[in-house]
């Protein structure tokens, strides 16, 4: 089959034909119907070797959704045919993190070849995915795909970070959504589902302002020198109860320290590599800054069953697999509004022959 692999740090991504894999046993093999693209996928393309310590080369997909096709022996669950989500963070599965189901902190992560689906293991940007366990996949009965896709990282890391912040998000409450890309932009819709706060959004596009309004934040700020002054205008003089920053980088930490209030706390969830310098005087008192990293799988079944219900429905934009790397660039010019999502069954390629389908045991 046709997968789209990161082979060496710093090259591209590329092309290669790899075996359909079988499932050994407690394993699953999911045939991919939908893979989201994440923006990690590119600062990983840009960070040099040795970042992290997974072997490569490995096919790239970290949101993945798709139907069971085949079990390794010893799975008698999911059936065939069920439709899926992978919970993408891939833990031990056997620590006190993992038996909580917060495998994206897993305490034997160190050991591990790699963080995930997609993630120094092989992803869903290919037409099958080899699942190491059916504790890693969730039903998702009708759900269309393309939706669900984007449930399992661009809404379940908000979600996380969201639900770590609620009981700062009482009524009369604000937070302030840095970034309003794939994750942002789900982040808006999951506040005004699960909190009574008022949303304020801050991109430095003005078009992801208009997805921000479209989805329900209350006010958008442009970033920018003045965007301090124009989020306090909206939060008041005393500062936000929370503020989500989904860029991370040194100007949106800075951002996100000036307008927290006092005993607020600042979730960085962007990856841009910013560094904030702490100091009894550099943020209010008792404010607190912290990174999230994904979420749990209860989290994602909460994220799907929010989905499930129309409270947060993700902008998408599809892409045949033989498209990706457009997916991918246009991403990285910031011309993807929401989320861009791999269709790999619409792949012109065929599969390799030989595959002994639904091997049941
Ligand atoms: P995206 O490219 O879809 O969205 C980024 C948004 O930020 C865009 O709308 C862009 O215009 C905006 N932006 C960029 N610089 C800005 C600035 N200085 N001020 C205001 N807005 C700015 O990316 P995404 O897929 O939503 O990912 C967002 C970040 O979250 C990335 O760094 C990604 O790696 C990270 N991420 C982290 C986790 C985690 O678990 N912590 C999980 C997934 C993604
Ligand atoms: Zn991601
Ligand atoms: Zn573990």
């Amino acid at each position: 089959m046709k997968a789209f692999r990161f082979v060496a740090w710093g090259r591209p991504p590329e092309f290669a034909e790899v075996p359909i894999p079988e499932p050994g046993p407690g394993q699953v093999l999911v045939k991919v119907t939908a893979a989201g693209v994440c923006h990690s996928d590119l600062h990983i393309f840009d960070w040099p070797a040795g970042m992290l310590p997974w072997k490569l080369p490995f096919t790239l997909g970290h949101e993945v959704v798709g139907k069971v096709e085949a079990l390794g022996p010893g799975v008698k669950a999911p059936e065939i045919g069920t439709a899926v989500a992978v919970y993408g963070p891939w833990g031990c599965g056997t620590c006190r993190a993992c038996r909580m189901g917060m495998e994206n902190y897993c305490e034997r992560s160190a050991e591990m070849p790699g963080a995930g689906v997609g993630l120094g293991f092989d992803g869903g940007m290919a037409e099958y995915v080899l699942v190491p366990s059916p504790r890693l996949l969730i039903p998702i009965g009708d759900m269309d795909p393309i939706q669900a896709a984007p449930m399992t990282d661009a809404a379940l890391t908000p979600y996380h970070a969201i639900k770590a912040g609620l009981p700062l998000l009482v009524p009369g409450s604000t937070a302030v959504v840095i970034g309003v890309g794939g994750l942002g932009h789900m982040a808006v819709q999951i506040l005004d589902a699960i909190s009574p706060a008022t949303v304020i959004a801050v991109d430095k596009d003005q078009r992801k302002l208009d997805l921000a309004k479209r989805v329900g934040a209350a006010q958008m700020v442009p970033a920018g020198e003045k965007a301090a002054d124009a989020i306090r205008k909206f939060v008041g003089p005393v500062g936000a109860n929370a503020v989500f920053d989904f860029v991370g980088s040194d100007e949106t930490i800075a951002l996100a320290a000036k307008v927290v209030r006092p005993a607020g706390r600042v979730f960085v969830v962007g990856i841009a590599g910013g560094s904030f310098a702490f100091s009894f005087f550099s943020i209010p008192y008792e404010a607190a800054i912290s990174s999230t990293y994904w979420g749990s799988s209860v989290e994602l079944q909460e994220v799907l069953a929010l989905a499930a219900g129309g409270k947060v429905k993700a902008a998408v934009e599809t892409f045949a697999l033989d498209d990706v790397a457009t997916a991918y660039s246009r991403l990285r010019a910031g011309d993807i509004e929401g989320r861009a999502v791999i269709l790999p069954a619409s792949s012109k390629v065929p599969v390799g022959a030989g595959f002994e389908k639904a091997r049941a045991n």
